[in-house]
């Protein structure tokens, strides 16, 4: 799950981790009301969305940058209501942009120098990692590519913790000296808190700054966190914010379906990840492209089943439905009800093919069989694969 870069903040300030002074706004009704909380003078304008790359992204109306300087509050006033419900396209966005709910108002910092922090999940070794660069503000995936020697990698023993030494090697290799390399140890430590405490998988600070007056900053924030750790903490999850995500994978998760929307026009609808993998694989083989990843889990219900078509059917891309059900767990049967009942609830009319195999599978395929549905039974997934290819070309 991912936050906005105000709520990141205010979690921030919650661990110690210094950041400007702020305060968003979600309707022009709210500006005037945000900018009062803060004092007169230069002040940033800052589109909220979950992408980065806002300051160099651009609105579909043609207005460019997501994130603005403003020399007056007054001015910030203006270019607020310009941002708000306006489109953002950036890098990471995609083509079709997000359209920007939320403003935050921000003191601007003089910069004397931007750096970049990161603390994330390392796979490789299990643990924690921090990474720094003194090549902070751009993108740091072009940073590691032409000048990896410029990112420090620092790794945390998890029952350790974070060491004394570690900070200083940080503090150190970015380059910093006296008061500025207090304040980032300071920072460094109270973000590491931050990360752990909260079962993060992410938090990014890019930029971290110095100012002119020795203050280490964190001056952008991005922070995710584990899915899987959120029953833990209902407070992260009231910051969840449904406009940022898909429609789609949203009601998936209401019915404890894995669905991710994917850019092909054959949908999917397996039980078990690595055969939903394994069916978008052969999808491709036989020269289709997958719409969807969809997994409905080891023990799918008909009414998850009936969830998992619906949404199948919300994506308009889809021109062919291909169910590949393996029975370990289920009955084929059970399943075989549930795609009939699904399919006459939805008055499907797109070419469907289904693969059963498994438990009670001659029962499964001889409900389909009676059901009167056009239906078209595969026997092997080559065989179910290179059929709805075939259907959804003509
Ligand atoms: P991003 O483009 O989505 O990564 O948004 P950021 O919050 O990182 O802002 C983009 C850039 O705007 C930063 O890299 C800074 O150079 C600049 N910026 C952001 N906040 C301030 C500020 O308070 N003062 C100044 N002078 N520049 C800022
Ligand atoms: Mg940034």
């Amino acid at each position: 799950m991912n936050i906005h870069e105000y709520q990141a903040k205010a979690l921030f300030e919650k661990f110690g981790v210094p950041v400007p002074k702020g305060a968003p706004a979600k309707t022009p009704a709210e500006i005037d009301a945000a900018l009062a909380q803060l004092p007169e003078g230069p002040t940033m304008v800052k589109s909220q969305i979950h992408a980065g790359g806002r300051g160099k992204g651009t609105f579909t109306d043609g207005f460019k940058g997501g994130v603005k300087f403003c020399k007056t509050k007054a001015d910030a006033k203006e270019l607020a209501g310009k941002m708000l419900g306006n489109t953002l396209v950036t890098a990471q966005t995609g083509p079709t942009g997000r359209k920007v709910q939320t403003v935050y108002f921000t003191v601007a910092s003089d910069i004397k120098k931007e750096y970049y922090l990161a603390i994330l999940l390392d796979r490789a070794t299990s643990r924690p990692v921090i990474v720094a660069s003194t090549e902070g503000g751009v993108e740091i995936e072009k940073v590691a590519h032409e000048t990896p020697e410029k990112i420090t990698k620092v790794f945390v023993d998890p029952g350790y913790g974070l060491a004394d030494f570690q900070v200083r090697e940080l503090t150190s290799q970015l380059g910093l000296a006296g008061v500025e390399a207090k304040n980032a140890a300071k920072l460094i430590r109270a973000l590491f808190k931050c990360f752990w405490e909260t079962d993060a998988a992410m938090v990014e600070v890019n930029p971290l700054i110095t100012t002119p007056t020795g203050e280490v900053l964190a001056l952008d924030a991005k922070v995710s966190f584990d899915d899987n750790a959120l029953f833990r903490h209902p407070e992260i999850v009231a910051l969840r914010d449904l406009n940022e995500e898909d429609p789609k994978e949203i009601e998936a998760s209401k019915f404890a379906l894995s669905y991710i929307a994917l850019d092909g026009n054959i949908a999917c609808l397996v039980n078990g990840a690595g055969l939903a993998m394994s069916t978008m694989d052969i999808i491709k083989h036989f020269g289709g492209t997958p719409a969807n990843f969809l997994d409905v889990g080891g023990g799918a219900s008909k009414e998850q089943v009936g969830a998992a078509f619906k949404i199948i059917l919300g994506d308009p891309n889809v021109k062919g439905i291909l169910v590949n059900i393996f029975g370990g767990i289920m009955d084929c049967n059970v399943i075989a009800q549930g795609i009939v009942e699904a399919v006459k609830e939805v008055g499907l009319t797109l070419p469907l093919v289904v693969r059963l195999e498994g438990n009670n599978v001659a029962a499964g395929k001889a409900t389909l069989a009676a059901s009167g549905l056009s239906l078209v039974s595969g026997d092997t997934m080559s065989d179910a694969a290179q059929k709805i290819v075939k259907l959804v070309a003509a």
